[in-house]
């Protein structure tokens, strides 16, 4: 979600134009390097409104927008029909249509950016957990420099560096998980126009099209059709004790939201369920992408909340920067 995002300048809008920017290339250079596809929707995200303040709201984002470059079309109910005729639309203000923004495998996509880098000549070790600095030396890790992407390790990593370290402002880093889940749906159809199979987003509900079904062009022609589709996500914080499990009860009613938008997930049969963790810093703006205080050689590239896939490539080129010449 990048030109649909309300944020019209600054760090967090200049990471999203990146990162989208970005991706058109990126992803062709990897499938190139991997010989393999990466499933990635470019039929764009539709956000429903529900209220007719929403539209105004969205109209002048449309302006905005134009106005950078990026094009936005705001559709009254009949024309987001038209378009989405498995949008149940009563009580709706209409949508408004985003064809630059994207929605990728993220699973391929990592397996492909590891798979791209190893052919550089990186070295992938998966079975270290690093407590401690020293650890890399002992392993024969001895770096230049340090870039820990490390989520909701960062904080135990971070604590170790200044215990053993020492530096500037001495507190470590805290990130803190909110739990997402998310269900995969088989239906017995496919939703709407088989040609144009968007993200369809309301009141913070996601439809996604699992990337086999859309036309032949934008998937693996070894792939066979079929109708699935995610649905999620729950935002569930820990309570006050830090305690975090996720919540059927939550992900029924994200599914219940869904259904209400869209009444043909109904007959759909659950796949499977997900969860995962996202990284939130606390007290600080996500993403933190900036040297250890104090460190000249370690950088946090971290805490990336609900946009670490969204903005992975402006990420690398930020880190990229820091870096200098090398
Ligand atoms: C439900 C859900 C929905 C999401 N939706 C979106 C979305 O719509 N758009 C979007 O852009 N993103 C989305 N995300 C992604 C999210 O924004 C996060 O940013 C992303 O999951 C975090 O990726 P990461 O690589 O930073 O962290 P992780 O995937 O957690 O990776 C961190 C890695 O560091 C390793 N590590 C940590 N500490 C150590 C240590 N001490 N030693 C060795 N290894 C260590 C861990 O093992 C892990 O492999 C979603 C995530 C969830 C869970």
């Amino acid at each position: 979600m990048a030109v649909v995002s309300h944020k019209l300048k600054g760090r967090a809008w200049q990471l999203r134009q990146t990162s989208l920017t970005r991706y058109a290339t990126l992803v062709p250079e990897l499938e190139a390097i991997t010989g393999e596809k990466i499933p990635y929707n470019c039929h764009g995200l539709v956000l429903l409104a529900t209220t007719a303040e929403q539209m105004d709201q969205w109209r002048a984002l449309a302006k905005a927008r134009q106005a950078q470059g990026w094009e936005l079309n705001i559709w009254e109910p009949k024309v987001l029909q038209e378009y989405c005729p498995q949008v149940n639309i009563e009580g709706l203000g209409g949508a408004m249509y985003s064809p630059s923004d994207r929605q990728i495998d993220p699973v391929a996509l990592t397996q492909a950016l590891v798979k791209a880098a190893e052919k550089n000549g990186v070295k992938g070790r998966f079975d270290l957990k690093i407590t401690d600095l020293k650890q890399l030396a002992q392993e024969n890790l001895a770096a230049d420099w340090i870039i820990l992407a490390t989520a909701l390790g960062t904080k135990e990593l971070t604590t170790t560096i200044s215990q053993r370290e020492g530096y500037a402002n001495g507190s470590p880093v805290e990130i803190r998980p909110v739990l997402g889940q998310a269900i995969e749906l088989e239906l017995p159809q496919i939703l709407g126009n088989p040609e144009f199979q968007p993200v369809i987003t309301g009141d913070d509900v996601h439809i996604v099209p699992i990337t086999s079904i859309l036309p032949s062009a934008n998937r693996d022609s070894n792939c066979e059709a079929n109708y699935h589709y995610w649905v999620g996500a729950t935002v569930e914080f820990a309570d006050e004790q830090g305690h975090l499990q996720a919540q059927e009860e939550l992900l029924s009613t994200v599914k219940q939201r869904a259904i209400a938008f869209c009444p043909e997930l109904a007959l759909g049969s659950m796949v499977k369920t997900w969860s995962g963790l996202r990284p939130r810093p606390e007290a600080q703006a996500a993403p933190i992408i900036q040297k250890l205080p104090g460190q000249e050689k370690i950088i946090l590239a971290t805490g990336h909340y609900r946009n670490g896939v969204l903005l992975a490539p402006a990420t690398a080129i930020v880190v990229r920067d820091l870096l200098g010449d090398l």
